[in-house]
């Protein structure tokens, strides 16, 4: 199939496409907006000819803007140190899609939170006063200006991004600061989100373990009655309450959705926050924050897209592996296709997902189909440096992250060995293969975080079902990915064929209530935005 579909849906324009680089090398003097890999993005002025020379050592093409909104549309605040986060203000430059515009309401909403953050967190009196508060057992008597969130980090990068943005939301709707448990690497992998402050608890806390048997446990409380929805004496109620929105919650945890319980959880000064989930969808539920939400968020498949392009920026360590791959391997090319394989240790390799996987990629369009292999292929351009300079040639850079090298060898082979259909050139290749999944290596981390995020700077995605590493690249790329479906076995089953387009841009809540705060209704049926998700049928997500 030669005609390609967009991030948006709509075929994919190589005319378009041809066009552009017609411009790019023929106007005479083009501004050209470089990010260097460290430091302040430069602006320079080259001429026609240095314009045309175009190769796969000249990363000048891709770059090629007359602007580029470094602030995503004022969802970044100017004025923070560069040189800490080059990533922050770079970032814009290495994306083809620029993303959805953020409401202005967001905008002014996080400009205060900013505020707010700098105000109650940590090193300011009014921090040390509400750890005080929490050591001494008692909450907050009267209602105080700086309350909390703690935000506790565990599992996978992908569960954490979606817990710590899913926090963030909360934090946003109740005026509360967030603050983020710093285990797990979570200080190493992002910069700082809030200017002059930082987000990240402080080791000094008093308190680190939380879990089901935890005396503070909301459901727990809310369950033997220490916690009543009927008015109780703020004073009276414990220091904090503790959300537990883990894979053994109960149905008296998951009264959080509901809008007496958010009635009583906004009197306590501290809330503790623990889930590997994208809760999202269940903020929708409660009726007292829908109307901020509306106006936050008017395209609610866009509310990670801009949590996530507004908290997690890469540190510069991780930045360098993210532009060194790009540059080498995805620059050059007319498109980028990112192909996520989520696989665990004990799955043997898999022809049947292999085969889906190529199906998926040729028969959507992604990628061309192959020449009969008995057919000689020897008229079709071979090399990428070929393919960027034969005029109308079309070059395809494909990167795979998966915990295997099996797949991308295969498909590398397969672009090698045969010759596509068209002429076009494939160029496959895999940033790392880690084996499995490490716990507390820096380095695993880091890869981790660069694979997602390289994934998301691709203009066409596959992921694979149920993977919060894949929902947290399509979401900041702002695409909705085709998705490889699994069945229950493991096998990938051909009922819907071989990949299914996404719904939306937003990741699916996975362990979400199956019925509203009365019983009486589907999940999926309570308001019209939250529908269950295909990937994980009892699971929610937001859908325009
Ligand atoms: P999920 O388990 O698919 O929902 O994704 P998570 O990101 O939460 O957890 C999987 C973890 O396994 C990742 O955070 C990585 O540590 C590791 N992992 C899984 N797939 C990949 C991959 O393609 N590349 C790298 N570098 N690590 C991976």
């Amino acid at each position: 199939m030669n005609g390609m579909l967009t991030a948006h849906g709509k075929r994919w324009n190589w005319g378009a496409s041809a066009l552009l680089t017609a411009f790019v090398m023929t106007v005479p003097t083009l501004v050209i907006l470089l990010g260097g890999s460290t430091g302040t993005p430069v602006v320079w002025v080259r001429t026609a000819m240095a314009g045309l020379r175009q190769g796969p050592d000249d990363f000048s093409f891709p770059y090629t803007r007359t602007t580029h909104d470094r602030l995503h549309g004022g969802l970044l605040v100017a004025g923070f140190d560069q040189e800490s986060c080059h990533s922050r203000y770079q970032s814009a430059m290495y994306r083809r899609n620029p993303g959805r515009q953020p409401s202005e309401y967001l905008v002014s909403k996080l400009r205060r939170h900013e505020a707010l953050q700098r105000r109650c967190g940590p090193g300011t009196a009014a921090y040390s006063s509400a750890v005080e508060q929490l050591k001494s057992g008692k909450n907050a008597a009267s209602s105080p200006e700086c309350r909390y969130l703690v935000s506790v980090s565990y599992r996978g990068l992908g569960n954490r991004i979606l817990a710590a943005a899913s926090a963030f939301l909360y934090a946003l709707l109740t005026d509360r600061v967030l603050l983020v448990d710093p285990s797990n690497e979570m200080g190493e992998l992002f910069c700082e989100p809030f200017p002059d402050t930082t987000w990240l608890l402080p080791w000094s806390f008093p308190l680190w373990n939380f879990g089901f048997d935890t005396p503070e446990r909301y459901g727990k409380m809310r369950e033997n009655g220490v916690l009543r929805t009927s008015p109780v004496a703020a004073a009276e109620m414990p220091a904090f309450a503790y959300i537990h929105l883990d894979y053994n919650h109960t149905d008296y945890d998951q009264l959080f959705f509901c809008d007496d319980d958010q009635r009583l959880l906004s009197s306590f000064q501290w809330l503790v926050m623990r889930t590997d989930s994208y809760i999202v969808p269940g903020l929708f539920f409660v009726k007292s924050f829908q109307e901020e939400l509306d106006m936050l968020f008017p395209e609610r498949e866009a509310v990670f897209h801009h949590l996530g392009r507004y908290l997690f920026h890469p540190t510069n360590h991780v930045w360098g592996l993210i532009t060194r791959y790009y540059r080498a391997n995805l620059a050059w090319a007319q498109r980028r296709v990112g192909i996520q394989v989520r696989v665990f240790p004990w799955e043997p390799e898999s022809p049947e997902l292999l085969d889906r996987i190529t199906k998926c990629t040729q028969e959507e369009g992604l990628l061309p189909g192959l020449m009969g292999t008995e057919e000689p292929a020897v008229t079709v351009t071979t090399t990428a440096a070929a393919a960027a300079t034969a005029p109308g040639a079309k070059s395809s850079a494909v990167v795979i992250t998966s915990l295997k090298a099996w797949y991308y060898e295969q498909m590398k082979g397969m672009y090698w060995e045969n010759a596509t259909a068209n002429g076009e050139v494939v160029v496959v290749n895999q940033p790392s293969h880690e084996e499995y999944q490490h716990y507390g290596v820096k380095s695993h981390e880091y890869k981790a975080w660069a694979e997602i995020y390289l994934l998301s700077l691709t203009d066409m995605l596959v992921t694979t079902g149920k993977s919060t590493f894949g929902y947290v690249a399509q979401g900041l790329a702002g695409l909705r990915p085709w998705v490889l479906l699994k069945q229950a076995n493991g096998t990938a089953g051909h009922r819907h064929g071989w990949c299914r387009r996404d719904l939306s841009l937003e990741p699916c809540f996975h362990i979400a209530p199956s019925y509203d705060c009365k019983r009486r209704h589907d999940s999926g049926e309570i308001v019209p935005h939250v529908r269950h998700c295909e990937d994980v049928p009892t699971g929610l997500k937001l859908v325009d």
